[in-house]
């Protein structure tokens, strides 16, 4: 027997997997139908045919396909969130039920599959006070595991001194808030349809990657050291431009003070994922600016292969420990998962 048969698989915990609800899809589908302008609603028109499309179902499942598909591949948890848009295109008294809503239903999905699932709490910044108290809901009494924002809310990113009690809240409740992309505000969109760049091929990661700028650049880090944010597809760009980011922000005199450099705040302040990012350069790049304990491992399910991504980690050239800590230490600490390494590899017993 070698050396790698006689090591246990390695825990998998994958950090960006999205699900619905119905009551999401209902008021999606209601927005489509009323003709609503909004750009994400351009990759979102199937919802205006009469069944349901398959994708949806993916979504919505949690007990059947998912957990299967999971086993097949050795896939432990999956950190839940609600799909993009999220509730950002919503009026602010949906955009809160329907926030809700799905925050019940991930605190039932943990209850039922605990060594399977955990679940980021979504929010509605349209109504901040609302939002803030529903955070603290999340965490103390549903004990969910952190947040997603489907970045801007009506062209508005988290940096306007109205969203301030939203930040307050992740920071005292040191709960990390995952910035999941979607389309661009109008205005940028629509530089980018003519050749269907609005989304994740290119628009997700511009707008992604402007929101924690602005909130950088709102001296929220400042205001709030222990503020986490994280962000899929190896940092949207922004570990690339580092160097750039420095340069300008020393060399450039428009922009506010910051207490420290912005590559400072992307490495202290930011946690990255491999969600759609299948791809060794970026991987190592990642890890050579930002360290090991900076970055975890994500599906980006039901969008994207998961066997693509599972079989990159499990191949890229990397040591084990790094490993070790993108697929399941980092996560455990930022999300606060219970490290269990009796159920650590697949979890096949909950579905043998
Ligand atoms: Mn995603």
């Amino acid at each position: 027997m070698d050396e790698i048969e006689k090591k246990p698989p390695m825990r998998r915990i994958a950090t960006e997997e999205a699900f619905s609800i119905p009551e999401h899809y209902d008021a999606i589908r209601a927005l489509a139908a009323a003709g609503s302008e909004e750009p994400d609603l351009v990759m979102w028109r199937h919802f205006l045919g009469n069944s349901r499309p398959a994708f949806v179902d993916n979504l919505m499942d949690v007990d059947r396909q998912r957990l299967r598909t999971m086993d097949e591949l050795g896939v432990g948890m999956h950190l839940l969130s609600l799909t993009s848009p999220g509730v950002q295109m919503f009026e602010a008294g949906l955009a809160a039920e329907v926030a809700e809503a799905a925050n019940d239903r991930l605190a039932e999905i943990k209850a039922r599959h605990p060594d399977r699932y955990a679940g980021l709490a979504s929010f509605a910044p349209q109504d901040p006070k609302r939002a803030a108290r529903e955070m603290e809901r999340a965490i103390t009494k549903l004990g969910l595991n952190g947040f997603v924002l489907n970045s801007h809310t009506n062209g508005e990113y988290l940096d306007e001194p109205k969203f301030r009690p939203i930040l307050e809240a992740a920071a005292g409740l040191d709960a990390a808030i995952y910035i999941h992309p979607r389309v661009p505000p109008k205005p940028m969109a629509d530089l980018a349809v003519k050749y269907a760049l609005e989304s994740g091929h290119w628009g997700f990661q511009s707008d992604a990657a402007l929101h924690v700028l602005r909130i950088m650049y709102s001296k929220a880090f400042d205001d709030f050291p222990n503020l986490k944010i994280v962000l899929g597809h190896m940092g949207e760009g922004l570990p690339y431009w580092m160097w750039r980011l420095d340069y300008w922000h020393k060399n450039g005199g428009r922009r506010p003070p910051l207490k420290k450099l912005p590559s400072d705040y992307i490495r202290e302040n930011l946690m990255i994922t491999t969600s759609g990012m299948d791809w060794a350069p970026t991987l190592k790049f990642g890890l050579d600016v930002l360290g090991p304990d900076n970055i975890m491992f994500a599906i980006d399910y039901p969008y994207q292969e998961a066997r693509l991504s599972v079989e990159f980690m499990d191949s890229v050239d990397i040591p084990d420990d790094v490993r070790e800590k993108i697929y399941h230490r980092n996560a455990e600490r930022i999300f606060k998962i219970p490290s269990a390494p009796g159920i650590a590899a697949t979890g096949a017993k909950e579905n043998a």
